[in-house]
C-alpha cells in the first residue's frame, strides 16, 4: 500500500503505521524518528533541525524534502509505504506530487486521523518513549502502560518523555499543526484521495484502512 497518514501530535499516526506494516511489509517512513535520529547522531542534518524541533516548529521544508528525495529512492519502498508525519505544509504536498509524478509512483489515498483536541492533549502529556533509539517503544502512563514503571518492556531501557513533550511545546506543536497542517486535509479532498477517519482506536482505524483497500 501507499499511503499518507495525516493527522495532529498524539493522532495516533505511527501506531497505525506500524499496524499497517505488519499486513503487507509496506515500510514506515517518519520524518519525525529520521530527525530525531539525526539530532542523536549530531549529523549536519540534525544540527539543523535541533532548534526547530526543541521549540515545537516545523523543521524548513527544504530540509524535509531533501530527506524524503533520498528516501524514496531506496529499495525498501518499492513494496509500499506507509508516510507518518510527511506532508506538513503545502508546500511539502506539492513537492511530493512532483516527485510522485517523477518516479512514476500512484498513491492509494490520504488518511486524515482526525481526533478531537482534548483526546490529544490528554495522550501526549501521558506518552512515554522507550530511550533506546533501537527500539523506541511507545507507552502511555494511563492506558498502556509498561509492566515496571519507567522501563521498557521490550528491552529494558529507561522509557523517558520526549523534549517535545512539556506542555509548551504541545500546545505550541497543536498550533502549528492547526494552522500549517491542517490545511493539506482540504487540498487532498479537493483532487479526490481524501478518507476522513474518526475512529478513536488504532484498530479501528487500521480497519477502516483495510476495507478502502480491498
Ligand atoms: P508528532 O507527529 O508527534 O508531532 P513527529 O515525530 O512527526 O511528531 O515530528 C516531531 C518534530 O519533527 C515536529 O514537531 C517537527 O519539528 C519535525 N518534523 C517532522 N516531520 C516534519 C515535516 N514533514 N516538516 C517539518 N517538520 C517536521
Ligand atoms: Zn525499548
Amino acid at each position: 500500500m501507499r499511503l499518507i497518514l495525516l493527522g495532529a501530535p498524539g493522532a495516533g499516526k505511527g501506531t497505525v503505521a506500524k499496524k499497517l506494516t505488519a499486513l503487507d511489509g509496506s515500510v514506515q517512513i517518519s520524518t519525525g524518528d529520521i530527525l530525531r535520529a539525526a539530532v542523536r547522531d549530531g549529523t549536519a542534518l540534525g544540527k539543523q533541525a535541533d532548534a526547530f524541533m526543541k521549540a515545537g516548529d516545523l523543521v524548513p521544508d527544504a530540509l524535509i524534502m531533501g530527506i524524503m528525495g533520498e528516501r524514496l529512492l531506496e529499495q525498501d519502498c518499492a513494496n509500499g509505504f506507509l508516510l507518518d508525519g510527511f506532508p506538513r505544509t503545502i508546500p511539502q504536498a506539492e513537492e511530493l506530487g512532483n516527485l510522485l509524478t517523477k518516479l512514476n509512483i500512484k498513491l492509494d489515498f490520504v488518511v486524515n486521523l482526525d481526533v478531537p483536541r482534548d483526546v490529544i492533549l490528554d495522550r501526549l502529556t501521558t506518552r512515554r518513549t522507550c530511550s533506546n533509539p533501537a527500539c523506541q517503544a511507545i507507552y502511555n502512563i494511563k492506558s498502556m502502560p509498561s509492566k515496571v514503571d519507567g522501563v521498557c518492556d521490550k528491552c529494558g531501557s529507561p522509557t523517558i518523555q520526549r523534549d517535545d513533550e512539556t506542555e509548551e511545546a504541545i500546545s505550541k506543536r497543536l498550533d502549528t499543526y492547526e494552522e500549517k497542517t491542517a490545511p493539506l486535509a482540504n487540498y487532498y479532498e479537493k483532487i479526490g484521495l481524501l478518507l476522513n477517519v474518526n475512529a478513536t482506536s488504532s484498530e479501528a482505524v487500521v480497519k477502516a484502512i483495510s476495507d478502502k483497500l480491498a
